[in-house]
């Protein structure tokens, strides 16, 4: 079973999420847009995957600056249209760096300017056919999926990925965020795709599915069990997606990193009560442990 023609999945990584390019006759349109230090990769597979159309549309599962980095700049190049889900439509608004995720996060993303909003259950038509935006709560409360029941593929975006989902943001803020993930988890169950198209990684089919949402399912109680955990592995990613963004941190930035995250989130205060120092230098131990980091002396380097 292959996914059909007119869905272009450009896989790329965790610093930048997947591109997933919809071909019409008259046009294309691209569904998230990456990391804005990859933008000129992200133009020019999108270029080699649209085949001479036009862009006409940019379409965001969410606003992370993983999955909408690139809208500036492929909004300056071609005139396209950016459509966004509507929560957090007025912080794009003022663009209000300190509510949306950015700051706390130390991660980049270049304003942009939205056309349109796209609410749960409205119908985009791409690539010939009707996607159903579904709402997908949990790793980020305007977080949408995208799902075209005839040919069962759902856009999971960070819902849903082959190993986990993404990191669930609103518990750190003291936001519950937990049992709307399982919620999500059990819509996606209910809907039983026949491919997922996650947000990063290789798209999935078949019995590849039952098994991510069994993991799934099992990952969200473990967190639940014991919520330090994803203050932990938040921590651990936002670490580890900084160094591939940066090729090298020492451990004092990785302080100022920690810092920073663990002001702008009430829950990771209590988890981290101790000096950001501290907790710098435990991270920097996990990152070499899990192979996402090397280390010179006081330096944190990616990996190749
Ligand atoms: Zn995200």
């Amino acid at each position: 079973m292959t996914l059909p023609e007119q869905i272009r999945v450009l896989e790329r990584g965790w610093l930048s999420s997947n591109n997933i390019v919809f071909l019409d006759d008259d046009g294309a349109t691209v569904v998230d847009t990456g990391y804005v230090t990859h933008l000129d990769d992200t133009i020019r597979l999108i270029d080699e995957a649209r085949e001479g159309r036009p862009l006409r549309r940019i379409v965001n599962t969410h606003i992370h600056s993983d999955h909408a980095g690139g809208n500036a700049g492929l909004k300056a190049l071609h005139g396209c249209e950016v459509w966004i889900p509507p929560g957090e439509a007025e912080l794009v608004d003022v663009w209000d760096e300190d509510r949306l995720s950015y700051r706390r996060t130390s991660q980049l993303c270049p304003p942009f300017r939205y056309d349109a909003l796209i609410h749960p259950n409205d119908t985009l038509r791409l690539g010939g056919e009707d996607w159903r935006v579904l709402p997908a709560a949990g790793h980020d409360h305007a977080m949408v999926m995208l799902w075209c029941e005839r040919l069962g593929i759902l856009l999971s975006a960070d819902a849903l990925w082959q190993k986990g989902f993404g990191v669930i943001f609103p518990e750190l803020a003291g936001i519950p965020g937990f049992a709307e993930q399982k919620a999500t988890l059990d819509l996606i169950g209910q809907l039983q795709p026949r491919w997922v198209i996650p947000g990063h990684g290789a798209p999935f089919s078949g019995e590849a599915v039952d098994a991510a949402l069994m993991a799934a399912h099992s990952r969200i109680d473990w967190l639940m069990e014991e919520p330090r955990r994803n203050s932990d592995n938040a921590l651990k990613v936002l670490l580890a997606f900084k160094l591939l963004e940066a090729r090298r941190l020492t451990l004092p930035e990785l302080a100022d990193m920690v810092r920073t995250s663990v002001q702008g989130n009430v829950a990771m205060q209590a988890h981290y009560p101790h000096e950001p120092e501290v907790m710098a230098a435990f991270m920097a131990e996990q990152l070499v442990r899990a192979g996402a980091a090397t280390r010179e002396g006081d330096t944190l380097i990616a990996p190749r």
